[in-house]
Formats: structure tokens, C-alpha cells, sequence
């Protein structure tokens, strides 16, 4: 038998893996125009509490955001920014790519068919996950 733990973001106890209560709640969750900026930048604040399966938390943190956010953008040195971003409060803009760190002789050529940065929309069936989907 599997060890069982606490959900950190609401308190159910007796899980493994995702928690059923997260994951039922975030298909149903506030949209991003539904949230103040306070609600919006606490989410992202506390988004190692949701314990659900990877791809609704990349969905919800999308979401909440409110723009496709690659993976590494949630490298600590970076969550500040996406914070202050999910607040309507960055006064920089978003560098997904972090093309600005690349050398200044590096050339880059963009393809649109293959950059992912576009509105991601999605329907609460889109998380329809099967049972060993983390
Ligand atoms: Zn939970």
C-alpha cells in the first residue's frame, strides 16, 4: 500500500499522487478576469501547493498568468516576475525565451508554426485526465 499524505493546498487528507479535491476544483476554478490581481499573484505565489497532475497546474498557471508560460519561466529567480506579471503589475516584459541572456553574436530566427506563445485556451474536458496522468 502506497503512503498517503495531506494535500497542502486544501487539507484533504489520505492522498496519493493528485489530489482528487484540486483536481475537480481547478476545472471549475475562477478564470483570470474573474480574479483580483492580489488573488491572481497569491495563486502563482503558492503554486508548489497545488498538488495536481502536471498538466492542469500548467493549465491553471497559464491561466491564471494569462499567457502560455514555458516550464523554466518558474525558475526561482524568475517567480517574482511572473508574480508581479499575474498582477497586471510587470513593467517588463515577458522574455520566455530568455533571448536576452543569449550573446549578442548569437542569431536566432523564430519559426511561428513552432513558437508556442499564443493564447492557450482550454475547456474544463481539456483536463479530463486519465488515472496515472501526472
Ligand atoms: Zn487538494
Amino acid at each position: 500500500m502506497s503512503e498517503t499524505r495531506t494535500c497542502s493546498w486544501c487539507g484533504m487528507e489520505g492522498i496519493t499522487g493528485g489530489c482528487p479535491h484540486c483536481t475537480r476544483w481547478i476545472k471549475h476554478a475562477p478564470k483570470r478576469h474573474e480574479m483580483t490581481p492580489e488573488e491572481r499573484m497569491a495563486e502563482v505565489r503558492d503554486h508548489t501547493k497545488l498538488e495536481v497532475p502536471f498538466t492542469a497546474w500548467h493549465l491553471r498557471m497559464q491561466e491564471v498568468i494569462g499567457r502560455p508560460v514555458l516550464v523554466h519561466e518558474f525558475n526561482t529567480d524568475n517567480l517574482e516576475n511572473l508574480i508581479l506579471e499575474a498582477g497586471d503589475k510587470r513593467d517588463v516584459p515577458a522574455d520566455p525565451l530568455n533571448l536576452a541572456a543569449l550573446p549578442p553574436d548569437i542569431e536566432v530566427v523564430l519559426i511561428p508554426e513552432m513558437w508556442p506563445y499564443r493564447r492557450v485556451n482550454y475547456t474544463p474536458d481539456d483536463l479530463e485526465l486519465g488515472e496515472n496522468h501526472e
